[in-house]
């Protein structure tokens, strides 16, 4: 198998077949900065272990072939990101400045062992670095309740001031929806390129910020969810189960990825047939459809507060500790009783008759149905063409880090092959459509993009089979 195959891309790394004939021992390596790669920058690699093999022990290491007897780096494997994929990672470990341009080979070893292979990758004059990158660098600004980092000759240096309005906005919204107040300011990179779903919260807050946001372009309501993401973690808990922590965050930004009625949106659920039982969304939430899962945990939270009140659900919710199973669903039974008198079943049964009492509204089957497939889309589209921005292994380098070493690349640059202009393009339209309630030119676009992407996975299979027992030497 080769590594993140980009058809027609004359300088994307373009790796060779394997020494080793062992088919099931198939590495695949990501690049970055992604798409090209010029004189000058920092690379980064992700090895990526094919799936069942045993790595305990391993280690990877890397060589430049044509400069160099010394390796790169050396790594261990370790789970990455939310999905916990696992991979040998390796940031910045290859400084190109001061090479020439020009064809290098890279050479992968996995040790003990010996297995080794080769890889060959273009760097590009520096010159040819398109804009804004050259002259592009991070600033910082403060506002009411943020610290803000941006790069320059980018939509949101463009836009600042209004989106430190819409900031502060929205950060007094969540303060008083969480009856909280600020602490500390709220620190935010902004990404000037699609990640996930264009939002992420741990210690800080990393949202995109682009005028063509493919993932849909309602910026406030991202950065309002993630800022009750950074206020929840600052209250804490001793567990916060993840199907109550985006609820949560779902439920007081008023809506997904837009404006919505909670109760309508998990009514339709319900209709559709899409309902996910709370225990087995609770005990993976992040590996069960994405948006279903987003949304009923909104309408479960606000049927517990609708029930009981803020207060006793904040206590509640608060109050959550780890179950002996090891099982969120468990550990809210526990709390459930404990509170409220009620096994998670109960209240459940409760839920889903108040949901099948609510009124439908008009459209909101087709809008919830098509906001699943759209969601859907974006994520088999990063899957196959833009790898690093798909959310369960996204390519989310720290800013701080990336801020001290003057390194914007990583987050400007991605991949703009014409199959993925043309898909972004055509994505954009169908989240345009569907904000409009245009229901079937949204219906005709995503089927059009999938078309595109089906057509697409069907060459690279047929050049996997083309290319599998080729075998090359090492210069
Ligand atoms: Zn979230």
């Amino acid at each position: 198998m080769l590594a993140s195959p980009q058809p027609a891309a004359t300088s994307t790394p373009t790796p060779t077949a394997a020494i080793a004939t062992a088919s099931d021992l198939d590495f695949d390596v990501r690049y970055h900065p992604d798409g090209q790669l010029f004189v000058g920058d920092l690379v980064s690699f992700e090895v990526i272990a094919p799936p069942g093999v045993d790595l305990e022990g391993k280690d990877v290491t890397i060589r430049v072939g044509n400069i160099s007897q010394q390796d790169l780096a050396q790594s261990g494997f370790s789970s990455f990101g939310i999905g916990q994929r696992p991979q040998a990672t390796f940031n910045w470990v290859w400084d190109t400045s001061g090479l020439d341009e020009g064809k290098y080979y890279l050479r992968f070893s996995i040790l003990p062992g010996h297995f080794t292979w080769i890889e060959t990758v273009d760097l590009l004059p520096q010159q040819a670095i398109p804009p804004p990158e050259p002259r592009a660098h991070w600033e910082t600004v403060e506002s009411e309740c943020c610290v803000v980092h941006y790069i320059t000759g980018t939509d949101a240096a463009q836009d600042l001031e209004d989106l430190l309005a819409q900031a502060d906005a929205l950060g007094e919204q969540a303060v008083s929806s969480m009856g909280t107040e600020f602490s500390d300011p709220i620190p935010i990179t902004v990404l000037p390129r699609v990640l996930g779903h264009g939002g992420f919260a741990g210690d800080e807050i990393y949202i995109s910020y682009l005028d063509d946001n493919y993932a849909g372009n309602d910026f406030s309501q991202v950065l309002h969810h993630e800022m009750v993401h950074i206020l929840d973690g600052r209250l804490g808990g001793d567990l916060r189960p993840s199907l109550l922590v985006e609820g949560l965050a779902v439920y007081l930004s008023g809506g997904h990825f837009k404006k919505e009625p909670l109760y309508s949106c998990a009514a339709a659920l319900l209709d559709l047939g899409l309902y996910i039982p709370l225990a087995s969304l609770a005990d993976s939430f992040y590996t069960s459809q994405h948006e279903i899962g987003y949304l009923e945990g909104a309408a479960f939270i606000k049927f517990l507060v609708d029930e009981y009140g803020w207060d006793a659900y904040e206590a509640f919710y608060r109050g959550i500790t780890s179950h002996p199973s090891g099982k969120q669903s468990q550990a809210i039974d526990a709390a459930l009783q404990s509170n409220f008198g009620v096994t998670l079943a109960q209240i459940e049964g409760r839920f889903t008759a108040h949901l099948d009492r609510q009124h439908r509204i008009p459209d909101m089957i087709e809008d919830v149905r098509l906001t699943v497939i759209y969601y859907d889309t974006v994520r088999r589209y990063q899957q196959l063409l833009d790898p690093s921005a798909y959310f369960l292994t996204a390519w989310l380098p720290q800013g701080a880090e990336m801020r001290e070493r003057g390194i914007v690349a990583d987050y400007l640059r991605h991949p703009q092959l014409p199959e993925n202009v043309s898909i972004e393009s055509i994505l954009l339209q169908a989240d345009s459509h569907l904000r409009a309630g245009d229901y079937l030119k949204t219906e005709k676009a995503l089927f059009a993009v999938n078309s595109l992407l089906g057509k697409i996975e069907a060459s690279r299979a047929d050049a996997l089979i083309a290319v599998s027992g080729e075998t090359t030497s090492f210069p």
